[in-house]
Formats: C-alpha cells, structure tokens, sequence
C-alpha cells in the first residue's frame, strides 16, 4: 500500500514556522536556553512538526486548537497549549504577522 505524502504546502509550512517560533521563544523565556531548545522542547518541535506534516486536513487544516480530531498524544497537547498560552503575547511584540493570521485563522469557521 502506497503511504500517503507528507503534507508540506504553504499553509503547512507557515504553521509549522509559526509553532517552531513559538516554542523557541517559550524555550528561551522559559527554560533560559539562548541558542538552541532544551531537550524538551526540541521533543515537542519535532513531535509537532511530525503532527502537521501528517495532519489529515493538509492545506485545508484550521487552528490546531479549533480542530475536532485530536491527534496529539495528552502529554504533548499540554504541552503546546502552554506554549501557546505564553508565547501568544510575544508573538504579538515579536511577530505581529503570525500572530495576526493566526487569531484570524482561529475566527473562522
Ligand atoms: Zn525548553
């Protein structure tokens, strides 16, 4: 049986630069890491970019956090959400642009 491709068109990969600036400010707020991310969160990087590339809904996904099926494992939806919850702010002083399409995003239905 063929695998299906992994998903890597543009509204994956903006999701997926949006998450990885996330974790990056969260790690290096959070966890003081300067340069690279903690083991931890280089986890939860590599666990979420795993997710988007597989993400049944591929260029056609909302929010993450809008979604009805919930394909991260427990541990890691907690994870991410905290992530979220504390580099929201940031993104807003750091990266006006994401986080903008990311609320707009989060409106629609
Ligand atoms: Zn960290």
């Amino acid at each position: 049986m063929a695998r299906r491709e992994l998903n890597n068109g543009p509204v994956i990969q903006d999701e997926k630069e949006t998450v990885s600036k996330m974790i990056h400010i969260y790690c290096r707020k959070k966890h003081h890491h300067q340069h690279d991310l903690c083991d931890e969160c280089n986890d939860l990087l590599n666990y979420c970019m795993q997710r988007l590339s597989l993400c049944r809904f591929g260029e056609k996904k909302s929010a993450c956090s809008n979604c009805k099926v919930h394909c991260y494992r427990p541990e890691y939806r907690e994870k991410i959400k905290s992530v979220m919850r504390y580099s929201g702010k940031w993104m807003l002083l750091y990266h006006p642009v994401y986080s903008v399409k990311h609320l707009v995003k989060q409106n629609q239905k």
